[in-house]
């Protein structure tokens, strides 16, 4: 393929990935806007492969390295559960990460690459700020798979003197970029690298781990703007425009993403970007996932026959997804229930918060799959006002973005995080299995609030036995 061809190629590709995110900002063009990113990076792999950087020799090793990557990730996404997808996309991340860090090195000893003056320094600053990124992404990431697959606790790791400590890395990371710059010989080059590299692989690991519980958001966010960077980075090394112009989208998209969720939940954008976030301050809190916190009062249980009764009286019904409906796949039986309500006249509506799930989109993903109208689909600025106007708030499987805690315990861990005010409803129904504490590992008092009700039991189950209900007494 002809240079011109491949620039052509790359602008054509470059406009498409545009188009994708522009798709992706709005549920009803999401799915153009995939398709617009396939066929960006389809043509976008097409032309570097048969690119003019790419000899005869290259090519076999190229397509086996692509079928091997094709396959893993082929069958990767075959295999995962929705609930895992958040893992899954830290896992990626990590990818990113490490392509950098190798690409770097691999830039470093490729000796066909001759350069001097401004230019050679300009390539050193990019191989060492693009290892440097790589290898924060690539600990990071790990950490953050680790802890959203809860094969690490969710508790934040807070050593002593760290602050100290991530100066002291930096100051060394500084001290190693000025040496690696001004040495002569390779190996002298290599070890600046690698103690830059285990220094800046280290950090990623203190960062992540001292970020706990309900703070994770935020780092997946995070974690997905540093690996844009790392591969504007790479593409800097590799003198490959489509790569950097690539990552720059998804670093300034995952950095706006960082930003919305940091305002989902109160935090301060700047400390999160510094690292180290939601360490400090606030109780402690207690391990994510550990269902430790103790119950604080008496609940009133409800039967679903009971729901079925109250929703058919209703006029207006706010739903609130969050994690267990992914968990349970309950998705289509709320639908169920929705449109069987829709045609009673009920006016059925969804209250999505921005960090429902365990992931950005998550709630959004299922209802959409589900086929839930996207118009009665809200976030939660739209219609926290509206539930005092409410006849009933179901709260399904979702924990910690409805606890009043956050508004009423300033020594909550999740005090100033906005929340759908669910009890503000007649009457708010939560569906779970347990009085199991949410991702963030804090009691929730809507469950002992007089209004509220509690549907025990596996969502999708109780759901249908609500639906069973509800079309018995039709
Ligand atoms: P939570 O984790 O707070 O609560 C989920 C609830 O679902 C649990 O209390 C659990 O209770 C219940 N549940 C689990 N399985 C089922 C099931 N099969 N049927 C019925 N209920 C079930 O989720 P939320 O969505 O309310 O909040 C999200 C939390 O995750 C926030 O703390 C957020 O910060 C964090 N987070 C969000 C990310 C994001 O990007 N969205 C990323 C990482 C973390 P029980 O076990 O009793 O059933």
């Amino acid at each position: 393929m002809s240079i011109g061809l491949s620039t052509i190629s790359y602008i054509a590709a470059t406009i498409l990935f545009i188009l994708c995110l522009g798709g992706l900002s709005n549920q009803e063009t999401a799915r153009r806007g995939n398709v617009y990113g396939i066929i960006g990076m389809a043509i976008a792999v097409l032309a570097t492969v048969f690119g003019p950087r790419v000899g005869l020799a290259g090519l076999p090793w190229i397509i086996v390295a692509m079928v091997v990557g094709g396959s893993i990730g082929l069958y990767a996404a075959r295999v995962v559960q929705m609930t895992q997808m958040p893992e899954l996309v830290a896992l990626m991340h990590s990818l990113v990460g490490l392509a950098a860090c190798i690409v770097g090195y691999a830039s470093y000893i490729d000796t066909s690459i001759v350069l001097s003056g401004a230019e050679k320094s300009i390539h050193e600053v990019e191989i060492y700020v693009g290892i440097l990124i790589g290898a924060v992404t690539f600990s990071g990431s790990i950490i953050a798979f680790g802890k959203l697959s809860g094969r690490i606790g969710g508790k934040p790791v807070l050593l002593p003197g760290r602050h100290f400590m991530n100066l002291i890395g930096l100051l060394i990371i500084i001290y190693f970029g000025r040496v690696f710059l001004n040495v002569e010989s390779l190996s002298g080059g290599m070890f600046a690298l690698t103690v830059m590299t285990i220094v800046s692989l280290a950090f990623g690991v203190h960062m992540v781990m001292a970020i706990g519980g309900a703070d994770m958001p935020v780092v997946v966010s995070m974690l997905n703007s540093y690996s844009g960077w790392a591969a504007a980075a790479t593409g800097f090394m590799l003198g490959n425009d489509l790569l950097i112009v690539t990552g720059a989208l998804v670093g300034s998209s995952g950095a706006i993403l960082s930003y919305i969720m940091c305002s989902a939940m109160n935090r301060n954008f700047i400390s999160v970007i510094a690292g180290g976030f939601g360490s400090d301050g606030g109780a402690p809190k207690k391990p994510a996932g550990s269902g430790g916190a103790e119950p604080a009062g008496e609940v009133t249980p409800i039967s679903a026959t009971e729901t079925a009764e109250l929703l058919r009286e209703a006029k207006n019904v706010i739903i609130v997804p969050g994690y267990g409906m992914a968990v349970a796949q309950a998705q289509h039986a709320v639908c169920e229930i929705t449109s069987l309500l829709r045609e009673k006249g009920v006016n059925v509506r969804f209250g999505i918060h921005p960090v429902a799930g365990r992931m950005p989109g998550h709630m959004n993903v299922l209802l959409a799959e589900a086929k839930v109208p996207y118009d009665i689909v809200f976030e939660m600025d739209e219609l926290n006002g509206d539930f005092p106007d409410t006849d009933v708030s179901i709260v399904i499987g979702a924990n910690d973005i409805v606890n009043p805690a956050a508004q009423e315990d300033p020594g909550s861990p999740i005090a100033g995080m906005p929340v759908l005010e669910v009890w503000k409803a007649k009457t708010s129904i939560v569906m779970k299995r347990s009085m199991a504490s949410g991702y963030a590992g804090v009691d929730n008092p809507l469950f002992y609030k007089e209004n509220n009700r509690m549907l025990f039991g596996d969502a999708k189950k109780t759901l249908e036995e609500v639906h069973a209900a509800l079309k018995g007494g039709a």
